[in-house]
């Protein structure tokens, strides 16, 4: 198991919809914090230098090798 990079293991996220914030159960580890490095997510960052957007489905990556990197649920 690694930890989720959504919620940054803590199994729920924050979420601002105008003046209002929200506490929102994370989507992708399910609210464990944590996720299965066997599982396939969509997954999502930016490169190059126009910034153009990569998608993935597959394992989970390391978020700290991607720019603008997203998971966004099995
Ligand atoms: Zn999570």
């Amino acid at each position: 198991m690694i930890i989720c990079s959504r919620c940054k293991g803590n199994g729920y996220v924050k979420v601002r919809f105008e003046a209002e914030q929200a506490i929102e159960q994370c989507k992708v580890c399910h609210s464990q914090g944590e996720i299965n490095e066997n599982t396939y997510y969509h997954q999502t960052w930016t490169e190059g230098t126009e910034d153009s957007l990569a998608v993935y489905y597959g394992p989970p990556l390391d978020p700290e090798s991607f720019k603008n990197y997203t998971i966004s649920g099995e």
